[in-house]
């Protein structure tokens, strides 16, 4: 998920590597390290450092390893398993300190290797999935490097771009790649691999980009590519075309617009691994839950702020839904200050992308002073609510840059599908019923992808709404926390005013604020509660309010209200928030946009709370 670079050539390595991981900065990460191969007889040192890539530069002037050598990797990490510490940072080194890798990605099967390894004597120094590559390789040597590299990844099950280089062949890498890109070039007398072009521009002459299932041969001034059986692959050279504007926040405008179409791969990312269709149920390890504790949990709260709270609101409704047990969420001030009533058997789930919003933090301290049983859901590996939890359910979204909270959101609502699924599942849900629940949640990128393909249509329609001063959303059921996510993240970034309401509340109060200038967007896909949406966009347009619908694909009957339509593909009501808050997102995006506003970092606001 973050940053990969490596060089070997005929010059120092180390100042492309640094420079090279600056230049990925902007993907966000939480420690960085370098692995340089050189001396004679050649052996590998490794640096690493918590925090930016500044504070990797003082660890290298603190401790200089031998700055003439000519091969090394580099890496930027974003913590997925294991907290974000020097000790987990990459490069990972085998036992015998002869062979280094950096990976990008999730090794699924890391647990059941890190067993087999350890069976045979191996020891692991990190707490990450990615070490166990670094033991396999040296477990699987036999001649060239690359040959037990593919050995090694042919006992991996997972995502990743790995470079791996070794004290035994100096002046090669190994790179492979699965799910997870990587980038491979040459300039005169060097060659390059990176997971982002922004690191090779200027430096190689030649770029090829890998396929999943390619391994690369680098060496000084060339590389070569073949399958992972073995069999040569030609994978096209050419020169990179660069515009470091463009290579900036991956060719988007903004953060939040390269969050918003990375959301098929952050929710395949959270639901790898966790659905079990036979079963018809979702493995969650980290809950650390059998079903007999399962079932004796007698009702859940959820506690959140802001679009976590959302979250939480529509993952309530699953619970109740799929799990019948009764659920409810509180805002985390609301819970920390008021005493609530917490029995032993209650199951407090708090969801925080951060993982240090302050006051859920201290609604989950308050909850275990209180006895309950602590659940998290949070996105940032090792923080603080993770780590005083101490079970729970990481999102893998990657990490969320824009301020408005996008990416997160969505894998929030996957994450506690899978827990009611779960939940369910030691109670009334039956196994042909958790099938069809989990046959849902593996179409949500495929949900997403089909709202992502309509953004210029939906462009469009926020051009016809960008100077209005005011908006309203409504919705019912599960597109009642939509509505409210919808607002919020209009008002967020476009400083238009914008409220969220239960589509049978607005005759009991803000109806009186509707004409023709006061837009209202309608959420109503079909469901059980569609026709009584439709219904309350009558009311709308006879106060003349302009109405932008979400609907579903083919709705005919709500084309007689509007144009201002965006037709989500048909799905079950519990996942249609999803594709809906998708076209939400991109529909305030583009409205900010239009007003001039500066979307990634709105005024007044701070991507991690950490005060009351
Ligand atoms: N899964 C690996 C880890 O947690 C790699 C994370 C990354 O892609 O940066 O260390």
């Amino acid at each position: 998920m973050c940053g990969i670079v490596g060089f070997t050539g005929r010059t120092p390595a180390l100042p492309f590597l640094v420079d090279g991981l600056r230049r990925m900065e902007y993907r966000g990460y939480d420690s960085a390290g370098v692995a340089l191969v050189g001396g004679d007889p050649a052996r590998i040192e490794v640096r690493r450092a918590v925090g930016k890539v500044d504070a990797l530069a003082e660890a290298l002037r603190a401790d200089p390893p031998d700055e003439s050598a000519a091969c090394g990797i580099g890496h930027t990490r974003w913590a997925t398993h294991g907290a974000p510490c020097v000790r987990n940072a990459h490069p990972h080194l085998s036992p015998d300190g002869r062979v280094a890798v950096v990976h990008n990605g999730i090794i699924d099967n890391f647990l059941d290797l890190r067993e087999r390894l350890r069976a045979k004597g191996h020891e692991f120094r990190s707490d990450t999935d990615s070490e166990v590559v670094a033991h396999l390789v040296q477990e699987c040597r036999g001649g060239s490097l690359i040959e037990s590299v593919a050995r090694a990844l042919a006992l991996v099950r997972g995502t990743y771009g790995i470079a791996v280089v070794s004290a035994d062949e100096p002046g090669r890498i190994v790179v492979a790649r699965r799910g997870s890109p990587v980038v491979v070039g040459t300039a005169d007398g060097a060659a390059f691999v990176a997971s982002d072009p922004a690191a090779l521009a200027g430096r190689a002459d030649r770029v090829a980009f890998l396929d999943d299932g390619d391994l690369a041969l680098l060496e000084p001034g060339s590389f070569e590519v073949r399958s992972l059986a073995g069999e040569p692959v030609v994978r096209e050279a050419a020169p990179l075309d660069f515009d470091p504007a463009a290579v900036e926040k991956g060719g988007y405008e903004h953060f939040m617009l390269k969050e918003i179409f990375e959301q098929p791969e952050a929710l395949e990312n959270c639901l790898r691994g966790r659905l079990l269709p036979d079963e018809g149920t979702a493995k969650l390890s980290g809950l650390r839950l059998g079903p007999r504790e399962i079932a004796a949990l007698s009702n859940v709260v959820l506690t959140a702020c802001g679009t976590s709270y959302y979250a939480g609101l529509h993952g309530a409704y699953a619970f109740e839904q799929f799990a019948g047990i009764p659920a409810r969420i509180e805002q985390a001030a609301e819970f920390r200050y008021r005493n609530p009533i917490v029995a032993p058997d209650t199951a407090l789930v708090s969801l925080s992308q951060s993982g240090e919003t302050a006051d859920t933090l201290a609604a989950v301290r308050e909850a275990k002073r209180k006895g309950a049983l602590v659940l998290s859901v949070c996105n940032a590996v090792g923080s603080t609510i993770a780590r005083e939890a101490g079970r729970g359910v990481y999102l893998h979204a990657g990490p969320e840059i824009g301020v408005a909270s996008t990416k997160a959101f969505l894998c929030q609502v996957a994450a506690l599908e899978m827990m009611a699924l779960l939940f369910g599942r030691t109670r009334r849900l039956s196994g042909a019923e958790g099938a069809a629940i989990v046959r849902a949640l593996a179409s949500l990128p495929d949900l997403v992808r089909a709202v992502l393909a309509k953004n210029d249509a939906i462009a469009r329609i926020a051009e016809r709404h960008a100077g209005a001063r005011d908006a309203f959303y409504i919705g019912r059921g599960y597109q009642y926390p939509a509505a409210l996510e919808g607002a919020l993240k209009l008002k967020e970034i476009s400083y238009l005013h914008a409220e969220g309401y239960h589509a049978a509340e607005l005759k009991h109060g803000p109806i009186a604020l509707l004409d023709e200038k006061v837009p209202v967007v309608a959420l109503a896909p079909r469901g059980p509660d569609r026709d009584k949406t439709l219904g309350n966009i009558q009311e709308c347009r006879a106060r003349n309010a302009p109405v932008v619908a979400i609907v579903t694909e083919g709705d005919a009957d709500a084309r007689a209200f509007t144009e201002d339509l965006v037709e989500v593909p048909p799905c079950p009501d519990f996942v249609a928030a999803v594709p809906v808050v998708v076209a939400e997102q991109l529909f305030a995006y583009h409205v900010a946009r239009l007003r001039g506003e500066p979307i990634d970092k709105p005024r007044n606001l701070a991507k991690s709370v950490t005060v009351e």
